[in-house]
């Protein structure tokens, strides 16, 4: 046999090589073929054993033959192997069954890190505004007195928030859940004359606060409030006015659209209630807003004199402000969740997207 039969024979195996791996769809198929031909045993390897039937000049040029014959082979091996892997990565991600949106798996071992809930950054992030502001951050107790809750705060024997479908009675008389971080005010008052600190006392109280309600979307049994109060000579509307705008710029970010309505409440005269423009819906009414457009934000007011003087200062002297801002809603708000209840559910998939 001459070496012009030899190269027919080859060019002829690494043909079909070629042919077969281009027809490979698997990679076991990819194994058989390059097995067959480009495996110790495979045909175009076998090839060598013909060199010694060829005279000695003849073998050197064989042998490179050989050589470019095989790794143009083992080349088109490698990208039909590329080709395969691909097209099997396409058809899992066309596989109605595989998720990619799916979040990747840990490794085992590795935890999976934690986040501060989004009422507890809202809170820290306010307590950071107002200390910066000369406010102090006074706490208050959850379990309170009736005369805290309400006597102190002028609230009238009669009053219907006192009531068991408003208010959460122990079955101890006199002591409740606290209905509102309010009975702060009264407390926070005496505590400052205690300590005898200079006027205008300046405080906030952010704490949990509990009502006996219907819960739905926007009302919650338990919820995040925060109490401020500013009590001293000369202190008007005026220094409201500027506190509140203070508060949302720095709570918000920008300035927010925001309505003042008179608003009754016994412990402040007047009272008022400061709405701002549902962010959910930009006015046009969700069920977040209760189709209103506007969300109640702060209930706000001059600390009436009864409660001032509860506190220990003198009416006829002393006058401040206070406003009770609502912070399970604020964080509502903020990060566009439209039912309240998602707060406290402790559900990692809420908590989680606010890493
Ligand atoms: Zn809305």
């Amino acid at each position: 046999m001459d070496i012009v039969a030899i190269q027919a024979e080859l060019n002829a195996l690494e043909a079909d090589c070629l042919r077969e791996l281009e027809a490979a769809t698997d990679a076991a198929q990819l194994d058989a073929v390059e097995r067959k031909y480009l495996g110790k045993q495979g045909s175009i390897k076998a090839m060598l054993s013909r060199l010694g039937q060829l005279p000695k000049e003849q073998r050197a040029e064989l042998g490179k033959l050989l050589n470019q014959s095989s790794a143009r082979a083992e080349a088109a091996a490698a990208a039909a192997r590329d080709r395969v892997k691909k097209g099997a990565l396409a058809a899992a991600l066309e596989d109605k069954g595989f998720d990619v949106t799916l979040p990747g798996r840990l490794p085992a071992g590795v935890l999976r890190p934690g986040s501060l809930h989004p009422l507890t950054r809202v809170r820290r992030e306010l307590e950071d505004l107002f200390t910066s502001m000369g406010y102090a951050v006074l706490d208050g107790p959850e379990v309170e007195l009736e005369h805290y809750n309400f006597d102190d705060l002028n609230t009238p024997p009669d009053h219907p928030a006192r009531e068991s479908q408003d208010t959460f009675w122990t079955t101890t008389p006199g002591i409740c859940l606290r209905s509102h971080t309010s009975p702060v005010q009264v407390r926070g008052m005496r505590w400052w004359r205690k300590q005898g600190f200079e006027l205008p006392m300046r405080a906030i109280a952010p704490g949990r606060v509990f009502r006996n309600e219907t819960v739905d979307a926007s009302h919650e049994h338990t919820f995040h409030q925060l109490e401020g109060i500013v009590v001293g000579e000369g202190i008007s509307i005026a220094h409201l006015l500027h506190s509140m705008k203070t508060l949302l710029r720095g709570v918000f970010g920008r300035e927010l659209t925001v309505r003042l309505r008179p608003g009754f409440f016994p412990f402040v005269e007047p009272g008022f209630e400061l709405d701002a423009q549902c962010l959910h819906c930009g006015g046009k009414g969700c069920a977040f807003c209760k189709h209103s457009g506007w969300v109640e934000l702060l209930p706000c007011g001059l600390v009436h004199p009864h409660v001032i003087a509860a506190g220990g200062f003198d009416p006829g002297k002393h006058t401040g402000f206070a406003f009770g801002l609502g912070l399970s809603r604020l964080v509502c708000l903020r990060h566009g969740i439209d039912d309240v209840r998602h707060l406290l559910s402790g559900d990692v998939r809420v908590l989680g997207s606010f890493v």
